[in-house]
């Protein structure tokens, strides 16, 4: 078991296969030339899977595939069919570009649950977010996986002024597709301009859905990071990421492994743990998984605040999302 000095048992494992991405959504991406991690850097396939392991004998029941995007890895096939032989639930984060080609192989690895970042319904914003033009790409992989049955889950970034006005319309979706729409509250991180007036809270996501439909809180799973709400009538469902505005830090089981090999024991901490070497040391990485988990912050990896006006986005010392893994 891995537990932290709060008690809190840490079960769940999200994998940064790479930072590569093919796209450059510019709050996620610190700038246009970014210079991506060389292959040799990166974990390999048997030492993603080692690693894995490693956290699955200690417990580990879910792990999520992340990046950048995990699907431009020339080798991800090969390593999504071996962790799908672990006995741990597997799911994905993606940007939804390879859903057609990577499907048979999903299925194979038994993804039942495969979220996918879209934050605008409108294809020239959403060019402009990700610098590609690849909008209605997008939109029929996430039909794909819909007429296959497999769960969507799509992740809506909100910043204000930018994509606030479409949350009805996200919603709208939602009334005869059974996808749950996902609303993010933006988040601070090295180089993503981050501004607390771009910040468009959980409550003003919540007050401005509520102009026009009846919610209903669901209740979450244990560990849940998003509050859940329905829609009466509607065959999807919504929730809200409230990171930075009500952190869900007093139940957080998560850990991190970045493409190089790196755990960070919160996405807010300032340090990590470096397994990839010990790895290839032949030295035992258990004693510094369990350290590095033991000392997490109890909150906001001990540098966030929820009174986010105040946030200074330049003092936090931290890596950027592509190169953590969202
Ligand atoms: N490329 C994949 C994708 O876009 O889904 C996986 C990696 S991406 C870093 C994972 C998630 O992090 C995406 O849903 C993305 O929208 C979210 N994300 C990136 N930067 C963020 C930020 N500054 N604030 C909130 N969410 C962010
Ligand atoms: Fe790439 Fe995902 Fe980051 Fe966009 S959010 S730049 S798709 S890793």
């Amino acid at each position: 078991m891995i537990e932290d000095s709060f008690g809190r048992v840490h079960d769940y494992l999200r994998i940064s296969l790479t930072d590569n991405c093919n796209f450059r959504c510019f709050y996620c991406m610190p700038e246009e030339d970014y210079d991506f991690t060389p292959a040799s850097r990166l974990m390999q396939p048997h030492e993603v899977l080692a690693l894995a392991k490693t956290f699955v004998e200690q417990g580990v029941k879910k792990i999520r595939l992340t990046g950048g995007e995990p699907l431009v890895r020339k080798d991800a096939a090969e390593i999504i069919r071996g962790l799908g032989e672990l006995p741990v639930e597997l799911v994905i984060t993606t940007n939804g570009t390879r859903i057609a080609e990577m499907l048979p192989v999903l299925i194979e690895a038994g993804i039942k649950t495969v979220n996918i970042s879209l934050d605008t319904l409108q294809p020239e914003k959403f060019f402009m977010i990700t610098r590609r033009d690849v909008f209605h790409q997008v939109r029929s992989n996430i039909e794909l996986l819909l007429q296959h049955k497999i769960t969507v889950k799509i992740n809506m970034v909100v910043m204000k002024g930018l994509n606030d006005g479409e949350i009805k319309d996200f919603i709208n979706w939602t009334k005869h597709n059974p996808i749950q729409i996902r609303f993010i509250e933006f988040m601070p991180f090295t180089g993503n301009k981050w501004t607390s007036n771009k910040m468009f809270s959980y409550q003003e996501i919540l007050n401005l859905i509520e102009q026009d439909f009846i919610t209903l809180p669901v209740k979450s799973a244990p560990h849940d990071i998003a509050k859940a709400f329905m829609i009466p009538g509607h065959e999807g469902s919504f929730a809200v990421i409230s990171t930075m505005t009500a952190p869900f830090c007093s139940t957080c089981n998560r850990m991190r492994l970045t493409a190089d090999g790196k755990l960070k024991n919160c996405l807010f901490s300032d340090g990590e743990t470096d397994l990839l070497n010990a790895l290839r040391k032949n030295e035992d990485v258990l004693p510094l998984i369990k350290a590095s988990i033991w000392s997490k912050k109890k909150e906001l990896g001990g540098q966030l605040i929820t009174n986010f006006e105040n946030i200074d986005a330049d003092a936090i010392k931290n890596r950027s999302m592509i190169t953590i893994g969202g």
